[in-house]
This record gives structure tokens, C-alpha cells and sequence, in this order.
């Protein structure tokens, strides 16, 4: 049971009664030195786990050399870090920014510029999906669309539409509308629980962005930096966007996000339109480029594949095993999404109790997001553990009420 009182703390988390000490590879450890297989790690954000030497060493440099200085100086190590993600993607230029949501306002900033450049200021609509998640600010959480985190926040901010992805007709229809300006989507999708857009429906969003002169941005703050196996989740498929957020990984637990974008997208960016204090300082870039490094190696990715195939194969024979337990195993890579029979939350609850910590997700989903460093040897671990809070769950379930 809890100690610490969060009386003090506003009430918006339903918080895992874990009071959490310290962390190293995919273990976590509380304050009595109980220790949990962590498939969480802080939302596929410690993607090399916790305390991962090489960012250890790479924070503790600079943290003696110098912290922070404002963006109005030059900040060699952010130059040096924006050259690497645009020579490993699609982009030309990039912003970094403090989290996921910085990078997803950057970029919405950026889209509605970008059409007002081109003399179309009445192109403002944002077109985004069911089941999205962008962040919390005003505008990310409209985007988003989820009604629970509008409720009560008053209007919603002008220029979103948030339309089914299965409903092709309102895609087309607001896409072909003169004020439509970018389509925003996460390639897989995370919160929304785990699930993976086909080629044929990222297609077809570039090719209503071509056709309708919009831009296409994808978030990829969740399934980017190696998640899926690949660096980025659209390198999966032929299509590419013309704008992309990411963040989570790109710090390995330190606050860095960044909006990555084409040349002619970002065209609008010019000095004072856009700013951050803390985006990009030095400590932020020398843990950001420590982290880009490990993630692109091929080996890392390579990780990646034979891992999630392992657990993903784990998983399959549980789900036969446990059929009123698992409806089905989704998402791609290490972005794991298991769509449960049972209430997820209580199967979080009963797994935590076993030492296996799992995310929730939309659809009565969990999510496994373990480190991209997995072991088989861990991913077995967990697999056991899972297989043991199913038998919880049955055992529970059997009890009279
Ligand atoms: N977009 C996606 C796909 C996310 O998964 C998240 C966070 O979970 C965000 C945006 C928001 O990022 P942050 O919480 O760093 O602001």
C-alpha cells in the first residue's frame, strides 16, 4: 500500500500504487525493493530501459560541461542531431521542442503557415482520426478528438475534423473541402490501442494530400525510433509524410521531442514565428544524440524484429490457451497491443500483482511496450508472467461474488 500522500497534486492521474525508487534495463524497482519486469517504461519512452549506461554517461558529460543556453545562441550538438534525423528520414530541417505535444503544435503551427504562404489562409482544417492520440494541450487534445478529455474544457478550437478511418467518404469529403489544410495520423496507432494502418489507408491519405494540395504529417512520438523495427513506422510501407512528430524515445526518458518536416513544408518557419526556452539545450541534444545513436543501429532494429517475433509468437500460443483471455494480439514490433476479454484494467491490476507491469489502451486493449534491447530471455519472462494472471484472472473469476 501507498505511503506518500499526492493530496497536494492535482487529482488527473489514477496512479499504480508502485512508489518507484530506481530502474535498470527493463527492471523497475520500488521502495522496498520489490522488483517489476517493467513493459511499460514510461510509455515507450526508455527505449534503450532504465539507466542505460550509454545515457547515463552521455547526461552526466554534459551535465558538468554546460545545461542550458537559449535558442538565440548557437547549440552545436542540436545542429549535429537535426543533420542525423534528416539524413535518416525523409526530413530536411527539424524543431526540437520538450515533448511529444510541443512537437505536435509545432507542427500544426507549421501546416496552417504553410498554406498561408501560399495564399490560402482560409485552409485551416486539420484533418485527424478515430481512436488518435496527439497530446494534451488545447489543441492536441481537439485534434485527438476523444470527447473524455474535452468534456468541460469549453469550445473546441476551430479547424479540426476528426473522422473515422474506415469511413473513406467523410475522408475524402474533407480533404476535397477548400479549407481543408493537412491530414494528421500516427502510422500505428498507440493510445488508441495498438492498432497498425495498412499501406492501401496511408496511401490513400498521401494521395489526398497530393491531389488537394495538403500536407500529410504523421505522429510518430509512440511507433517512431525503431518501435516497429524500423526507425520509422512509415518506412514500412512506400509512403512517406511531409511532416513528422516524435519524441518519447528520441530522449530515452529525458523531455526532447522534435518536428521533423520537408524544406517546402517548414517554409513558413522563419525567425519569430515559432520559439521554445528549454527545446533543443544542450543537455536535451547530448542525451538525444546518445539515444539516436543506439536506436539506428541495425542491430538494435534487428532486436527488434527477432524479439517482438518471439513474443509475438509467445503470445499467439497464449491467446490459443487462454481464449477467454486474449481476443487478439496487434500493433507492430515492440508496440505490442493485446485486446482482452476480461476488464484490461483488471488484468493490469492482477499482472502488476505478479511483477509485470503493462499500459493500458483503448478498446480494452494492454499494451506491452518493453525496452528495444529486450532479450528473449525477458520476453519469456513475461510471457510466464502474463500466463500466471490469466490464471489469476480464471481463479478470481470462479469465486463466488
Ligand atoms: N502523440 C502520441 C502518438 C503519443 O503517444 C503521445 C503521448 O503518449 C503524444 C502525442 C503526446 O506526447 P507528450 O505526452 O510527450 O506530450
Amino acid at each position: 500500500m501507498s505511503q506518500v500522500s499526492d493530496d497536494h497534486l492535482f487529482s488527473v492521474y489514477a496512479r499504480a500504487p508502485i512508489e518507484v525508487e530506481r530502474g535498470e534495463g527493463v527492471r523497475l524497482y520500488d521502495r522496498s525493493g520489490r522488483s517489476f519486469l517493467d513493459f511499460v517504461q514510461g510509455i515507450a519512452t526508455n527505449g534503450l530501459g532504465h539507466a542505460a549506461p550509454v545515457l547515463v554517461e552521455a547526461v552526466t558529460r554534459q551535465a558538468q560541461k554546460l545545461w542550458h543556453v537559449s535558442n538565440i545562441f548557437t547549440i552545436p550538438d542540436q545542429a549535429t542531431l537535426a543533420d542525423r534525423l534528416c539524413a535518416d528520414s525523409f526530413a530536411d530541417q527539424a524543431f526540437f521542442t520538450n515533448s511529444g505535444t510541443e512537437a505536435v503544435e509545432c507542427a500544426l503551427k507549421l501546416a496552417r503557415k504553410y498554406q498561408s504562404l501560399n495564399g490560402h489562409d482560409e485552409r485551416i482544417d486539420i484533418i485527424t482520426f478515430a481512436g488518435a492520440f496527439h497530446g494534451r494541450s488545447y489543441a492536441a487534445v481537439t485534434a485527438g478528438g476523444y470527447e473524455p478529455y474535452l468534456k468541460g474544457f469549453g469550445p473546441r478550437l476551430p479547424g479540426f475534423i476528426n473522422v473515422s478511418l474506415d469511413d473513406h467518404d467523410a475522408i475524402r469529403a474533407a480533404a476535397e473541402a477548400p479549407t481543408a489544410c493537412a491530414i494528421m495520423v500516427e502510422p500505428v496507432q498507440g493510445e488508441g490501442g495498438a492498432r497498425a494502418l495498412t499501406e492501401a489507408e496511408l496511401r490513400m491519405l498521401r494521395d489526398l494530400c497530393d491531389a488537394n494540395g495538403l500536407l500529410l504529417i504523421f505522429d510518430e512520438i509512440q511507433c517512431g525510433m525503431g518501435r516497429t523495427g524500423k526507425l520509422w513506422a512509415y518506412e514500412h510501407t512506400g509512403v512517406q509524410p511531409d511532416v513528422m512528430c516524435i519524441a518519447k524515445a528520441l530522449g530515452g526518458g529525458f523531455p526532447i521531442g522534435a518536428c521533423l518536416a520537408t524544406r517546402d513544408a517548414a517554409a513558413g518557419m522563419v525567425v519569430g514565428s515559432h520559439g521554445s526556452t528549454f527545446g533543443g539545450n544542450p543537455l536535451a541534444m547530448a542525451v538525444g544524440l546518445a539515444a539516436f545513436g543506439e536506436i539506428s543501429k541495425p542491430e538494435l532494429l534487428d532486436n527488434v524484429n527477432r524479439v517482438s517475433g518471439y513474443l509475438r509468437q509467445q503470445l499467439a500460443g497464449l491467446k490459443d490457451a487462454y481464449p477467454d483471455m486474449i481476443e487478439e494480439v496487434r500493433g507492430k514490433g515492440l508496440l505490442v497491443g493485446i485486446k482482452l476479454k476480461p476488464n484490461n484494467r483488471e488484468i493490469m491490476g492482477l499482472a502488476r500483482d505478479q511483477g509485470l507491469l503493462i499500459a493500458g489502451g483503448s478498446d480494452n486493449c494492454c499494451r506491452m511496450l518493453p525496452p528495444l534491447n529486450l532479450t528473449e530471455d525477458e520476453a519469456r519472462e513475461a510471457v510466464s508472467l502474463l500466463e500466471k494472471t490469466f490464471e489469476a484472472a480464471r481463479a478470481a473469476a470462479k469465486q463466488p461474488a
